[in-house]
């Protein structure tokens, strides 16, 4: 390739998430026996009555473009949602509808980041953060977060974080990957912390409805000062298992949507008309026994590696994640191969022990390493008992 690349895509990684994905699914196509455990994806089906009406609306022939920020409808049930389930008031002009979160994300960025602009935000963090923060010109600065604080910040953290530049914070409760979540008081402590700057907070709620003890609470809904602040980020992949689908939304002040309305119109337009009258119709179909079967997964997954040696684990209170940190484990081999990082422990689980994980290097947490435990039962139970002969034979 003589011509080379641009500087701001030579820079960038590809998702490791994604990446080790493919590649299971490759080896798995193989005939590999491997248990996939890396990809952040709920394995129950897209709710009938949301591809029901996927079907009628490819029957109905709607099938052309849409308003760039989303069918008036979507944007109207989303507001509904809003308001019942998070107790916040938005009118359909203070949403915009994207193609899946991620791509809400990159709105939310290239919209209020400028050159050498500062954004914060914690580690752990989800693979994608600063990358994008990156790709929009703007400077990730890293609040190193570990299983002391229950891998969330303090509000002296936070404090000591924000400069002259810090354009925006955000923030991911519940959290990839570490399922970690705020509870109300403690994102209450930050709030005061960021109301007394001139910032935006970007809020990544995607995992709201995975909560298995504290309620989620947006921090949006503290104040009409911090509602005004806030971009709000949400999206059906989680909830409503439709990472196919590709939808994700934002809502936020009246200026700011429109400001990514357009862009999104002239970058990607809408998000696929007939996945949007799938989300329309999924809003009335969430089904809250998922929650309840991710739950019984969490807890076995964490009493098999409390028993494990080498190993242990914070208990994660949302999201789909367990977060196990493996540091004792550095230096001891495994068949001849030494583990020395996140990366080595990775990369021989999975071609010795056919278990997929992801590292915790790709989200700042180069001690530690990411289960999704949305998979089957049957499938835990297969992993665990490979984790635990895999680290038995570590010596
Ligand atoms: N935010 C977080 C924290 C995530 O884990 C993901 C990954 N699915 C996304 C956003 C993006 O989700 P999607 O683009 O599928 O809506
Ligand atoms: N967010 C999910 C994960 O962390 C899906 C993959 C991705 O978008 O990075 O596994």
């Amino acid at each position: 390739m003589a011509l080379g690349l641009s500087r701001r895509v030579k820079e960038i990684a590809p998702s490791p998430t994604l990446a080790i994905d493919a590649k299971t699914k490759e080896l798995i196509a193989k005939g590999e026996d491997i248990v996939n455990l890396s990809v952040g994806e709920p394995d129950f089906p897209t709710p009938k009555g949301a591809s029901d009406a996927a079907i009628a609306a490819i029957e109905a022939g709607f099938t052309k473009y849409t308003a760039p920020a989303g069918t008036v409808e979507l944007r109207q049930a989303i507001a509904a949602k809003l308001q019942a389930e998070n107790g916040l008031t938005y009118s359909a002009d203070e949403i915009i509808v994207s193609s899946g979160a991620k791509h809400s994300l990159y709105n939310a960025f290239i919209a209020v980041v400028d050159e050498g602009d500062e954004v914060i935000l914690q580690a752990p963090y989800w693979v994608s953060y600063p990358e994008m923060i990156r790709l929009a010109g703007g400077v990730p600065v890293i609040i190193q977060t570990d299983e002391s604080t229950g891998f969330k910040m303090t509000p002296d953290m936070l404090a000591a974080a924000i400069t002259a530049k810090t354009k925006a914070v955000l923030l991911n409760s519940p959290s990839n990957p570490t399922g970690a979540v705020y509870h109300p008081h403690e994102l209450e402590a930050l709030a005061e912390v960021i109301a007394k700057h001139a910032i935006y907070i970007i809020s990544d709620e995607i995992y709201e409805k995975m909560v298995y003890g504290p309620e989620h609470v947006s921090i949006a809904s503290f104040s009409q000062t911090l509602k005004d602040r806030t971009i709000l980020v949400n999206g059906f992949s989680k909830a409503f298992s439709m990472t196919g689908w590709r939808v994700g939304y934002i809502a936020a002040d009246k200026q700011l949507v429109k400001a990514m309305t357009s862009f999104q119109s002239q970058t990607t337009s809408n998000a696929a008309s007939i996945s949007q009258k799938a989300a329309e119709a999924a809003l009335d179909h969430f089904e809250p026994s998922n929650i309840e079967m991710f739950r019984k997964r969490r807890d076995y997954v964490i009493r098999r590696i409390q028993n494990m040696p080498s190993i242990h684990c914070e208990v994660p209170e949302g999201a789909f994640y367990v977060f196990p940190n493996i540091s004792e484990l550095f230096g001891k081999s495994y068949q001849g191969k030494v583990i020395d990082s996140s990366d080595t422990f990775a990369a021989v689980a999975l071609e010795q022990a056919n278990i997929s994980i992801v590292p915790g290097s790709g989200f700042g947490a180069p001690n530690n390493f990411r289960i999704s435990y949305a998979t089957s039962q049957q499938n835990l139970e297969k992993a665990m008992d490979r984790l635990e002969n895999f680290l038995r034979e570590c010596r």
